[in-house]
């Protein structure tokens, strides 16, 4: 059977991710993504009422355009993860295949929330619920299997397309956790598993986000601790503290709101995606919050619950807000500004439960809003945070683990890839032969 893989987005960056795999007629999308870096850069531009060829043009959706050179039907479109750069696409490219959109439960809720957003195309694909552990039938002769990782959202899992020439494992994007906060550890006895059966793993498709650090990524467990550390330390402090983190990070916003009530305040959760993702995680189950947890998004609410918090005691509260990254409408980067109900006054906390986004435009608005409130007197704890993406140790551990013919690169640019291309040559791979480098709109015929 021909086995022909397109590599269609996220090969020369790290952002809309679309890769597409052809066994014989039947073919499957892994992911639709959005670089949001690259709408950012532009003022004012509102995603929502964009067409799919302007996005196209931004470099901010991947170009499916070649998706048209593979003969054969799009089976099932497999996003992997909630995160934007592998789900944001979705609404503007996926009403073009006539194929269910195949996702883990938190995944789909996200998918959904995207598509009822959408003000330009009516995406009407079949929406279909598999777990970690599930799997289906794709046309005659494959099987698409979910195998459960951790990362930086809940529910993420790494899609393989069992064919009659092997395994192709798609994957994107995780952590080695056998200590998550929430949910299961990642699943590597599968994986071992699918190293050793049948014919194989064909092809293995690498998350290499982290391909140039050296080093094992810790577990979740790791930042529970380290927060829990800063945030006891502050117990006996009378201020105002603000935390912020990534809003689609579960694990981390259930945290800063339990230790919050450990020390003795009342967490509140502010921004409109704060409310977005805690609020989706909550209906599906997939984390408890105290009953009295308020979670703000509109503006009117939000400046409401920042005057009470100003009348009954900022030493009170611990407000958990969107603005990681600095970016420009944000809610902390608002309270930086002056411009809600919320005063800084000198030696208020703000912890930052957060890498920076390694990325021009991040760094500068992040400098940015840390100097707007340091201007306030505020006090900053960085980095209280570890990463949802493996390092080399890791990237060595599954070279080790699927024992795959051919590896593929994926999720960085040219420089990104190096960390990479030299553990997978010391390993015995080869550039061109079964190692291969790619870029964006490009397809590798393996068999
Ligand atoms: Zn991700």
């Amino acid at each position: 059977m021909e086995i022909e893989i397109a590599t269609i987005g996220g090969y020369e960056e790290v952002g809309r991710q679309m890769t597409a795999v052809r066994a014989g007629e039947d073919i499957v999308i892994f992911d639709m993504g959005l670089n949001l870096s690259n709408v950012l850069i532009h003022d004012n531009v509102q995603t929502e009422q964009l067409h799919s060829l302007d996005l196209i043009d931004m470099d901010a959706i991947p170009d499916d355009r070649i998706m048209s050179d593979l003969e054969g039907d799009v089976q099932a479109i497999v996003p992997t993860h909630g995160h934007l750069d592998h789900i944001g696409a979705i609404s503007k490219l996926a009403h073009r295949y006539n194929a269910p959109i195949v996702a883990s439960p938190f995944t789909l809720e996200l998918v959904r929330e995207e598509i009822q957003d959408e003000g330009k195309f009516n995406v009407e694909n079949d929406l279909v619920e598999m777990d970690a552990g599930e799997t289906m039938g794709i046309g005659e002769h494959c099987e698409l299997e979910f195998v459960n990782v951790t990362h930086s959202i809940i529910d993420a899992i790494n899609p393989v397309l069992h064919t009659p020439e092997g395994a192709i494992v798609y994957g994107l994007d995780k952590r080695m956790d056998h200590t998550p906060v929430l949910g299961d550890p990642i699943d590597m006895k599968r994986f071992r598993e699918l190293g050793r059966e049948r014919n194989g793993v064909l092809c293995y498709i690498e998350d290499c986000t982290n391909a140039n650090k050296k080093g094992r990524t810790p577990s979740e467990a790791v930042a529970r601790s380290q927060l829990r550390d800063l945030m006891m330390s502050l117990e006996d402090f009378d201020g105002g503290i603000l935390a912020t983190t990534f809003a689609s990070h579960i694990a981390r916003v259930t945290n800063l709101v339990e230790f919050a009530k450990e020390i003795g305040r009342q967490p509140v959760l502010l921004g409109r995606s704060m409310e977005k993702y805690s609020g989706a995680a909550e209906r599906l189950g997939a984390t408890t919050f105290p009953e009295d947890l308020g979670m703000y998004g509109h503006r009117k609410s939000v400046d409401r619950t920042f005057k009470r918090i100003m009348k009954e005691g900022k030493e009170n509260f611990l407000p958990v807000v969107t603005g990681h990254q600095g970016e420009p409408r944000a809610m902390l980067t608002r309270m930086g500004r002056g411009e809600t109900p919320y005063d800084l006054d000198n030696g208020d906390k703000v912890i930052f439960s957060a890498g920076i986004i390694p990325e021009p435009t991040n760094e500068g608005q992040r400098y940015q809003s840390e100097r707007l409130l340091k201007m306030q007197g505020a006090r900053i704890y960085d980095d209280v945070h570890v990463s949802g993406h493996i390092s080399q140790e890791g990237h060595y551990q599954m070279l080790n683990t699927l024992q795959p013919q051919h590896v593929i690169p994926a999720h960085q640019n040219m420089q990104g890839f190096s960390g990479y291309v030299d553990l997978a040559e010391s390993q015995g791979y080869k550039l061109g032969r079964d190692l291969h480098v790619t870029s964006n709109g490009n397809t590798i015929q393996l068999v």
